[in-house]
């Protein structure tokens, strides 16, 4: 085979036109055929652009300057570049296209399943200021306790980040009067490189329904000094905090929370509303960031489950419960399973909360527990998963092949894995019906997606 010679060199300067999007939002253009992936350039422009890093398969490029501009370009909400959203250059019709054509990849190129039916994404009609959660590194900077994103690829703080257009307006206001009262005490920031200093990162969770706030301080020390006051402050600044909860993590680590977590002041929860349903989140549980979009998902999840009274369901990665209590109420019985402990206990507290008593949770690895529960002999008619971004282990997907339910419904937030998983479940005995991608997180390259499968009857 002739050898592929690379058409550009580093450093080299070239006009190119894009005709594609990576699935990080990167403009993609071609020289002899040769792939340049360029941030901030869109389909149909034409820009000059520095050549940056030359691989054997394709390269990176800078854009240098625009020659024409797409009609899909719009100007950023936010200017600060700190990594988190990398679309806010696109039209939000552009990146619903974008994300709705990358679950279509991932259906024909990994899962072979070109002839599925994936919908329109379902796009929010706000896209900004959705998330209710944000976990915010604290730096210092001329002797100045300062938060922000790090910026990409390296620990450096991006200040000004409390502009930041998709973090609900209440957290912004929550990180910056944090900010300002360590400041007043003179509470240090912790150190990384010297394992010194006291505050590390500022969570911040509100409840959308509700209003409840919840802060989460987490400290290097044990002590936080001026504790008392920073309560007080907090308190009469924002009278809807419910919540103040110190965690302390004391590693060399880029884990943000560490093992233990006291409550400072009021309660270890706060409490949000899901459709009819009500649920308490504690510090260290997963709770859906974007509130608005999560009842869409949610929606979708039970249509496709198709529940019936007489059916048992399991929820395999429950976290607090939220999708298994939605289950419950149409369900004989459901079982949830969740490896965080705190989100289990939460489960058990968002049944008792909402007086629902046909739903058990269970701690544990749900690739170990779910061969567990088999081998007990439990055959459910029904399993849901929503795994993380890495999918089922194939010792879980293995469980519920051996279970042989009527029917899964998987939701992903990554269409990679997802689309690798519906192959294996589609060579052992199931068939995708539908795939529904729903925007979770615009102005991030990052997509949802629920999925629908029955197993094939046999002949
Ligand atoms: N369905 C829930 C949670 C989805 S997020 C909701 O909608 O809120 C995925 C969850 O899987 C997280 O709570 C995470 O803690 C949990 N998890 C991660 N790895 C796991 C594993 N191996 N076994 C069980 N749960 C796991």
């Amino acid at each position: 085979m002739a050898k592929q010679t690379v058409p550009v060199k580093k450093n080299e300067t070239i006009t190119l036109t894009f005709e594609d999007l990576t699935h990080e939002g990167n403009g993609v253009g071609k020289i002899n055929g040769y792939p340049l992936f360029v941030p901030n350039a869109l389909p149909g422009e034409e820009a000059t652009v520095k050549v940056v890093k030359v691989n054997k398969n394709f390269g990176f490029g800078k854009l240098i300057e625009l020659r024409n501009v797409s009609t899909e370009r719009v100007d950023p909400t936010c200017h600060v570049n700190c990594n988190g959203c990398g679309l806010q250059h696109m039209s939000y019709k552009l990146q619903l296209e974008m994300k709705q054509n990358q679950v279509k990849n991932a259906m024909k190129k990994i899962a072979h399943l070109e002839h599925i039916p994936v919908h329109p994404i379902i796009g929010m009609e706000d896209p900004l200021h959705y998330r209710n959660k944000v976990q915010i590194p604290v730096g210092e900077k001329n002797g100045e306790l300062i938060t922000g994103f790090y910026q990409k690829r390296s620990h450096r703080i991006i200040e000004n980040t409390e502009t930041c257009t998709t973090h609900n307006k209440t957290i912004n206001e929550v990180v910056k009067a944090i900010r300002a009262i360590a400041n007043k005490l003179g509470i240090k920031a912790y150190n990384e490189e010297k394992h010194s200093g006291v505050l590390r990162h500022i969570m911040v969770r509100t409840g959308n329904a509700t209003n409840e706030i919840m802060v989460v301080l987490v400290t290097r020390t044990e002590k936080l000094p001026n504790k008392e006051i920073v309560i007080k402050e907090l308190i009469e600044t924002f009278p809807t905090i419910k919540s103040i909860v110190q965690n302390i993590n004391d590693k060399r680590t880029n884990v943000i929370l560490g093992k233990k977590t006291k409550v400072l002041w009021g309660e270890e929860y706060i409490y949000d509303r899901i459709g009819d349903l009500s649920f308490a989140i504690s510090a260290k549980s997963f709770y859906q960031v974007n509130p608005e979009q999560t009842k869409v998902l949610y929606d979708k999840a039970l249509e496709y489950a198709q529940i019936g009274s007489s059916d048992v369901v399991i929820d395999a990665y429950c976290g607090i419960g939220t999708i298994s209590l939605f289950l419950a109420q149409q369900a004989k019985r459901v079982y949830g399973v969740e490896i965080v402990p705190e989100a289990i206990s939460d489960a058990k507290k968002n049944a008792k909360l909402n007086g629902i008593t046909n739903a058990e949770f269970f701690v544990g690895g749900a690739e170990k527990v779910m061969p567990w529960w088999k081998a007990q002999g439990l055959n459910p008619d029904v399993i849901v998963v929503d795994p993380p971004r890495k999918g089922c282990d194939e010792e879980l997907l293995k469980a519920m092949i051996d279970m042989g339910p009527k029917r899964i419904v998987y939701v992903s937030c990554n269409p990679s894995t997802l689309a690798r998983d519906l192959r294996i479940l589609e060579d052992e005995g199931y068939e995708t019906k539908e795939v529904q991608p729903v925007d979770m997180f615009p102005q991030t390259g990052h997509v949802e997606n629920v999925c629908w499968l029955e197993k094939k009857v046999s002949n």
